[in-house]
């Protein structure tokens, strides 16, 4: 752990400012407090039936507030914790905080769909599957109404290792997404042979689907394709009610976006579900 630490941070050193060295060695430094001083939080996002518009589950998305540093994004810190092997721990209070908030939902009669961002690192872990057939048991979960998203590239990055993880996960009855479809490399004859339930295309394909003729083309054979391997789909990123039409029109079968919902702390989005989401449902586009 410690020599990927160091190897990494000599790589950024040689690559980048001193300012940016600084400031990642300061986050991987205070990511182990953070960690057990809960500064780090979830926010959630719903995802909705593309048909009905009714909601139909969420995403767990870290947000972590540095008391000096302010809010630093995951895009930034995730890496880092992959580097440092923290990544292991964060993975671990996720899924904690995170099934504890769908149990109390569940009780308040939200029943939700959870969906939990993986890392690379994480499909090494052979505690994983234990780990979360445990923590479901204990809270009286079904583990169909959790969803592991793994991106395309970390499976990609170790193709073996995934799928023997990715299918011992299934086996316990836990749904697995491929997540930012379309830009980590993995081939239709690869895609075959993964063990996933879910295709989640990549937003770059979908925020200017209304614009754009060749995201339509890329976005409509992937649902194709999709169906044909009996793969439910995710389109996130929709930012604007066109996108929305195209994807219904084209049968996709779950949305995600802005144009929705942005990412909100758990009080937050209970009103959202109270007061907007209603809204969406059955809306004529
Ligand atoms: P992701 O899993 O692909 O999550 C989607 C990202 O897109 C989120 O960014 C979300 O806020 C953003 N997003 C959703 N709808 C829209 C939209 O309509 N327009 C735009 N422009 N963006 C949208 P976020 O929360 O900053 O997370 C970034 C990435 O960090 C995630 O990408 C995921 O790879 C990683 N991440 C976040 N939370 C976790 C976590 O708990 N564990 C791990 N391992 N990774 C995480
Ligand atoms: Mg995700
Ligand atoms: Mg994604
Ligand atoms: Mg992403």
């Amino acid at each position: 752990q410690l020599a990927g630490t160091n190897k990494g941070l000599v790589e950024d050193y040689q690559q980048g400012s001193d300012e940016e060295y600084l400031r990642r060695l300061q986050i991987l430094q205070a990511l182990p407090e953070a960690i057990s001083a809960r500064h780090l939080q979830l926010h959630y996002q719903p995802k909705l039936d593309c048909r009905s518009g009714t909601v139909v589950g969420v995403e767990a998305l870290i947000r972590w507030h540095h008391p000096q540093l302010g809010i630093i994004r995951p895009d930034e810190f995730i890496p880092l914790a992959e580097q440092s092997g923290d990544i292991l721990r964060v993975t671990e209070w996720v899924c904690e905080a995170a099934l504890d908030q769908q149990q109390y939902w569940l009780e308040q009669g939200h029943a939700l769909q959870m969906a939990i961002n993986l890392s690379a690192l994480d499909l090494q872990n052979e505690a994983l599957v234990s780990h979360l057939t445990q923590q479901l048991h204990q809270r009286r979960l079904s583990p169909q109404r959790l969803t592991l998203e793994v991106t395309e590239s970390a499976v990609m990055a170790d193709l073996e290792q995934a799928q023997l993880r990715l299918a011992q996960l299934r086996e316990s009855g836990i749904q697995i997404a491929l997540d930012d479809y379309g830009t980590g490399y993995a081939s239709l004859a690869q895609l075959k042979y993964l063990p996933v339930d879910e295709l989640k295309l990549d937003q770059s394909f979908i925020r200017r689907l209304q614009h754009e003729e060749s995201d339509r083309v890329i976005v409509q054979s992937t649902l194709s394709l999709a169906r044909q391997l009996n793969l439910k789909t995710v389109a996130e990123g929709v930012e604007e009610e066109p996108a929305w039409q195209l994807l219904q029109q084209m049968g996709c079968d779950t949305l995600q976006g802005y144009y929705f919902c942005r990412p909100l702390a758990p009080a937050k989005l209970e009103q959202w579900l109270q007061q907007t989401a209603p809204a969406f449902q059955g809306k004529e586009l």
